[in-house]
């Protein structure tokens, strides 16, 4: 599938079907359902990205210097201030007890 977000206008392809592996706008009713393979990430643009790029070195301890290189910019605050999320260890626990519980209600669901 070719999508368009509202701050990049170039087209990015997502996740195949994981039935018949092919792009959701290629995609006809041929006996199924189109059904994102969920194996893969899914995208959510070009910021995240470069926000995932910012956030995960800073958390691995990679000083905010190196990561405004990376990311090219002229000006550190831009770095810290809009790309770089701050996510504390209780709020990464929190989210993870979040997903356990999600998962455990949708088995159930599934299950009966
Ligand atoms: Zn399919």
């Amino acid at each position: 599938m070719i999508i368009r977000t509202n701050s990049d206008k170039s087209p990015t392809r997502t996740s195949p079907c994981v039935i018949c592996k092919k792009q959701e706008d290629e995609h006809k009713p041929e006996g199924h359902v189109f059904e994102r393979d969920s194996s893969l990430p899914l995208w959510h643009g070009w910021h995240a990205l470069r926000r995932g790029i910012a956030t995960n070195p800073h958390t691995l301890g990679v000083d905010d210097k190196d990561i405004q290189a990376i990311l090219r910019h002229s000006n550190i605050s831009i770095t810290q201030n809009l790309y770089i999320k701050s996510v504390s260890a209780s709020q990464v626990s929190a989210m993870d007890s979040l997903s356990e519980s999600l998962n455990y209600a949708m088995t159930m669901q599934r299950v009966g």
